[in-house]
């Protein structure tokens, strides 16, 4: 085997997962190609979250044969961990690979013989409790930095403990290593990743260390000129860490908080961890302390009991907060989750019209939050070429910029005005 190819679905994890991995093959002397080239091996790192995971899955080995019939074909990732015997059984897959084995794809790749029938290396995920790091480069101008795995929290509607396992840690001395080795590259901005970010904890000589201490040491990293805090859950976003972004070195105003429901009926039945009064005091200390500040927000509709009443009070509840925008999930049934349980099932259609109602409001919040800053210079890192010869990069807080396309913008930090 000379040469491999990757093709990763889903969030920042699996793409720091993906690119971690395949330096490590690199290593071991295969050579990366493009995924639509013809390689002697693919990898596709795949996703749970969507309700087409299995689809996409068939359909990329399809792909893969068509272009490749020789080659060998790796699945791994979270639809991996929970279905791994449905992948094996996909015609063309050699091997499938569960959460504790994917870093240990460079072994099972000298291993590997075509043709053998698919080989299978997964376990019990209550059995995973090893943390590996990852982190992305090449890919894009910013680097995802895997810093915590797996969850323990039980969202009802939600399988992403199922897939990754219970909740695990990075050190702090380690992570801060990882965004020297990322400088070294050259990358001017971080976006720290998790599964449930914000419980980044554990013990070190009977000292606790979690979330506020880790950022705290990433700020003093110099090289770095931004970091950003992919997604964290309202009740682990503390004053204390919304104090210390708003004075420190390198942390954006950009803040992704998941919400999932503006209903405190829907929040109980989903099993969130707060109520809604938490995260609008959340927004409130963040505008307060940095009136620029970006705020995203994930919100699912039509969970099991929904009602159009209840929607509505979810609706006026984001309607009257500061927000910026919103990534709106219709909710999908998933195997093996408490709310497949749940009675009062909304129809799709019904799903599908709440959702609609919800991204068209994403867009004026949009529309109202970039318009506060028109005619301001803010300080745009330029990531590269983007479409019809422009060249796209994100402000401070977040608010996406294009401009003619020039070679010597690639990764700079320019000041801009916003217009
Ligand atoms: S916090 Fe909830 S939604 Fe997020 S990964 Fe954990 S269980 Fe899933």
């Amino acid at each position: 085997m000379q040469t491999v190819a990757f093709h990763t679905l889903g969030c920042k994890l699996n793409f720091s997962e993906t690119s971690s991995i395949a330096r490590q093959l690199e290593r071991e002397g295969l050579s990366k190609v493009e995924f639509d080239a013809v390689s002697d091996v693919y990898v596709i790192n795949t996703c749970s979250v969507t309700d087409n995971a299995d689809k996409e899955c068939r359909m990329l080995v399809r792909q893969i044969q068509r272009r490749a019939p020789e080659a060998a074909i790796v699945i791994m990732g979270c639809y991996a961990q929970l279905k791994p015997h449905d992948i094996a059984a996909i015609e063309g897959v050699d091997l499938v690979l569960g959460a504790a084995e994917k870093f240990n794809l460079a072994t099972h790749l000298k291993a590997l013989q075509k043709n053998e029938g698919a080989k299978v290396f997964s376990c019990d995920i209550d059995t995973v409790d090893e943390f590996h790091s990852a982190y992305s480069y090449g890919d894009r101008t910013r680097s995802f930095l895997k810093v915590q795995d797996g969850c323990d929290y039980n969202c009802s509607f939600c399988t992403i403990p199922l897939a990754r396992g219970a909740s695990r840690s990075d050190t702090v001395a380690n992570v801060v290593a990882k965004a020297h080795e990322i400088v070294a590259m050259g990358v001017k901005e971080v976006v720290l990743t998790g599964v449930n970010l914000g419980d980044f904890k554990y013990v070190e000589n009977g000292q606790s260390v979690d979330f506020y201490d880790l950022i705290k040491a990433l700020d003093e990293v110099e090289g770095i000129a931004r970091y950003r805090i992919s997604s964290i859950e309202p009740n682990l976003l503390t004053p204390a860490i919304i104090d210390f972004v708003a004075n420190s070195k390198r942390f954006m105003p950009h803040f992704h908080i998941p919400l999932q429901s503006g209903n405190n009926k829907l929040l109980r039945l989903m099993r969130r961890r707060y109520q809604r009064e938490l995260y609008a005091d959340r927004v409130a200390a963040i505008k307060a302390a940095m009136p620029h500040a970006c705020i995203g927000v994930d919100v699912i509709v039509g969970f099991p009991g929904e009602t159009a009443a209840d929607f509505q009070i979810t609706f006026d509840f984001l309607h009257e907060l500061p927000i910026s925008y919103l990534h709106v999930f219709t909710y999908s049934e998933r195997p093996n989750t408490h709310a497949i349980t749940l009675p009062d099932i909304v129809p799709m259609a019904e799903r599908k019209a709440r959702n609609q109602r919800l991204r068209e409001l994403s867009i004026k919040k949009q529309v109202h939050f970039k318009e506060q800053f028109i005619g301001q210079s803010r300080a745009v890192l330029f990531e590269t070429a983007g479409k019809e010869g422009l060249i796209e990069g994100f402000t401070d807080n977040y608010i996406k910029i294009s401009a003619p396309f020039q070679e010597n913008l690639v990764n700079q930090l320019i000041l801009t005005v916003i217009n």
